[in-house]
C-alpha cells in the first residue's frame, strides 16, 4: 500500500515515514520544496522509488494536497505548525485548521482509493482545566484553549494559541467527518500525544535548529532548564519511536477507525532527564547539572492520562525513558554537543 505523509520533512513525520517504510509501505513524503526533500532521499535511499516526493509549500492553500492524495490508500498528516512564539493567533490557527480540512477535502475530492486518513492531534487538545489530581481521557477537550484565543487574541500567548490551533484542527477533523458520513470511503484516527521527546533523524544543521520538544531535553542538559521551578514542572511524554509506530497501528487495525487515541507513556519531570544522564558511564559530557536529584520519585503528579484505549487496540510497544535519554545523550554528542 502507498501512504502520504504530510510535513514529511519534520521531527515525528520522518520517524514514521521510516516505520511504514519498514513495515513495507510505499510512501509519498509531502514536504515544501524540493531542497528540504533531499535529506530524506537520502536518508532512505535504499528504499528507492518507494519513496517518492509531493511538493506542498503551503497547506493553508485551498486544494493543497489534491495532487498529493491521488493514488494513495492511507493518508498520515503530521504537519502543523509546532512553536510557543507566535505572535498573532492566525499564524497557528490558520495552517493547523485549514491544513487539516485541506487534506480532508482533497481525500474527499480526489483520494478515492484512501482507506484512512490518521491525524496527529496533541494533548494540549485534551487537557482542560483542572484542580487536583486528574485523568484526563479522550472524551476531555481544551475548549478553554479557543475561548481563551477567541477573547484574548494574541494577547492569550504563544502556548495557548499552539493549545487552541491543536484542539481546533482535531474539532475541524471530527466535523468534517461527522458533515459528510455517506459521502466519504475513509475513516479518521487522532493520535494523541503529550511530549514527543527523543533522538531526531531530521536534517538539522546544527543543534540550534532542534525542535520545540527534543530542544527542551537539550535545554535541560546544558542547564538552561536551570530553576526548580523549570526543572521540576511536571509533564507527560512518549518517545518520537513510539509515536510513529503508534502512526503505523493506527493505520493497520480495523478498531482504531473513528477513535481518538492518547499515546503516552507516562509523567515524567526535567530533573528525570538530568538523573539518567548523570548516571551514564563513561560521563558524556564534562559538565551535567546536578539538580534536585531523585526528586522525580516521589512527585506529586497532578496530570495523568488514560491510555488503557492505546494498549487495548494500538498496543504498540513503548521505548522506556531512560533509553529516551540514553538515545538522545548520544545523538547531541554525535552533533558535536562537548559542554
Ligand atoms: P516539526 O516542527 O518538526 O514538524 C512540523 C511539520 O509541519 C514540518 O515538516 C513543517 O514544515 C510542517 N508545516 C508547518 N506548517 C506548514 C504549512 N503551513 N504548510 C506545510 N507544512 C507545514 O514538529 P513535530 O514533528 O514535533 O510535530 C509534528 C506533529 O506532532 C504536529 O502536528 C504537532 O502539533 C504534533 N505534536 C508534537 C508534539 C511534540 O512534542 N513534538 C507533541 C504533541 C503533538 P517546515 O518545517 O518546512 O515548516
Amino acid at each position: 500500500a502507498k501512504a502520504l505523509v504530510t510535513g514529511a520533512t519534520g521531527f515525528l513525520a520522518v520517524w514514521v515515514v521510516r516505520r511504514l517504510l519498514e513495515a513495507g509501505y510505499s510512501v509519498r513524503g509531502a514536504v515544501r520544496s524540493e531542497s528540504k526533500g533531499a535529506h530524506l532521499k537520502k536518508i532512505f535511499a535504499e528504499y528507492g522509488d518507494k519513496l517518492e516526493l509531493a511538493i506542498v509549500e503551503d497547506m493553508s492553500k485551498d486544494g493543497a494536497f489534491d495532487e498529493a492524495v491521488q493514488g494513495v490508500e492511507l493518508v498520515e498528516h503530521t504537519a502543523s505548525p509546532f512553536h510557543f512564539a507566535a505572535k498573532d493567533p492566525d499564524e497557528l490557527i490558520i495552517p493547523a485548521v485549514r491544513g487539516t480540512t485541506s487534506v480532508l477535502e482533497s481525500v474527499k475530492k480526489y483520494g478515492s482509493s484512501v482507506k484512512r486518513v490518521v491525524i496527529t492531534s496533541s494533548v494540549v487538545a485534551v487537557l482542560g482545566p483542572y484542580t487536583g489530581s486528574v485523568v484526563f481521557d479522550e472524551s476531555n477537550w481544551n475548549n478553554n484553549s479557543v475561548s481563551e484565543v477567541t477573547e484574548k487574541g494574541a494577547a492569550a500567548g504563544g502556548f495557548t494559541i499552539y493549545q487552541a490551533s491543536k484542539t481546533q484542527a482535531e474539532k475541524a477533523a471530527w466535523a468534517f467527518i461527522d458533515q459528510n458520513k455517506g459521502s466519504i470511503s475513509f475513516d479518521l484516527v487522532t493520535i494523541i500525544p503529550p511530549w514527543i521527546l527523543g533522538p531526531p533523524i531530521h536534517e538539522l544543521n546544527s543543534l540550534d535548529e532542534l525542535n520545540t520538544s527534543q530542544s527542551a531535553v537539550l535545554d535541560t542538559i546544558s542547564g538552561k532548564k536551570a530553576t526548580k521551578a523549570e526543572l521540576e514542572r511536571e509533564g507527560n511524554w512518549v518517545d518520537v519511536r513510539t509515536v510513529a509506530a503508534a502512526h503505523v497501528a493506527a493505520a493497520q487495525k480495523a478498531e482504531a477507525g473513528g477513535q481518538r487515541i492518547i499515546t503516552s507513556t507516562g509523567t515524567f519531570i526535567w530533573q528525570d532527564v538530568l538523573d539518567v544522564a548523570n548516571s551514564i558511564s563513561p560521563a558524556p559530557f564534562k559538565t551535567i547539572p546536578k539538580g534536585n536529584s531523585g526528586a522525580g520519585k516521589t512527585f506529586p503528579y497532578t496530570v495523568l492520562y488514560d491510555t488503557s484505549k492505546e494498549a487495548r487496540i494500538l498496543g504498540v510497544t513503548h521505548v522506556p525513558f531512560e533509553q529516551m535519554v540514553v538515545d538522545s545523550v548520544a545523538d547531541f554528542k554525535a552533533r558535536g554537543y562537548s559542554q
